[in-house]
């Protein structure tokens, strides 16, 4: 598929922040996105404001930062894919890094969850990325290599997934890797796509997040293969993720 079939997607992550009171950032946000159509901007938010955020921004693609692999049951605290759908919800994060450092989430549960939002419904953005030291080391690529092989279902249309290259060492670090860098990354994550899913791995959305702001996003977004942003703390305000989403018009 040509980069131009591959609207660009521009997705927020408020992570562990907002309150209803926020919201009105979010309708801010919505109607940014409805001016710079074509590009699509989403933005995953905690469970307990998925409801009240798809009412207060019609125009986003509203979603979840997580959900459970399983459809419901005696799972206490777990948010499944098909509640996420009732609360207006479009998408889920799976295996994004914080989940998979700080709750122990494996490959395996992030296959889990990515075949659970597609079973219920749901698109899903599949995290990968490596550490620091991998990237020192000169592993970056195969890391990402192992986790697309363990946690990418082997069936999928391309406009059901994206994959967000999330370099753990540029989360809120306030630097991101080199232009070549991401380039690089982003050619070895569409072969992998391609040579798991056939040519439907071509239409497949790869975005890139870790440190993305107003001032880098245009560069980033200007590359091969990348066809959309993952932004944590600058989809907080309006202010600051309107230059981002901007960024994606071309
Ligand atoms: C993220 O948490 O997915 C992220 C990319 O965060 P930040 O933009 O703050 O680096």
């Amino acid at each position: 598929m040509s980069v131009s079939k591959r609207p660009k997607l521009v997705v927020g992550n408020w992570k562990m922040n907002g309150l209803r009171r926020d919201l009105a950032e979010l309708t801010a946000i919505g109607e940014i996105g409805t001016a710079c159509a074509p590009v699509q901007v989403a933005v995953a938010m905690p469970s307990p404001l998925i409801y009240p955020a798809a009412r207060a921004a019609p125009g986003l693609q509203v979603g979840a930062q997580d959900i459970h692999p399983e459809s419901g049951g005696a799972f206490t605290g777990g948010v499944s894919a098909a509640m996420v759908r009732d609360a207006g919800g479009g998408f889920a994060l799976v295996g994004h890094s914080e989940r998979r450092l700080s709750c122990g989430e494996t490959d395996a549960i992030v296959q889990a969850k990515a075949s659970a939002a597609r079973r219920d419904g749901l698109s899903a953005i599949l995290c990968v990325g490596e550490e620091a030291a991998a990237r020192g080391q000169g592993q970056a690529e195969t890391i990402v290599g192992r986790q697309l092989e363990a946690s990418l279902p082997s069936t999928g249309d391309g406009a059901w997934l994206s994959i967000a290259y999330e370099p753990i060492w540029a989360i809120g670090a306030g630097h991101t890797p080199t232009l070549v860098e991401i380039a690089a990354m982003h050619a070895v994550i569409r072969r992998h796509c391609v040579v798991r899913l056939g040519e439907v791995g071509r239409s497949v959305r790869l975005l890139y997040g870790g440190s993305v702001t107003g001032a880098n996003a245009g560069a980033i977004l200007g590359l091969a293969d990348v066809d959309g942003v993952l932004v944590g703390g600058a989809s907080l305000r309006a202010a600051t993720f309107a230059p981002i989403v901007r960024a994606a018009i071309r």
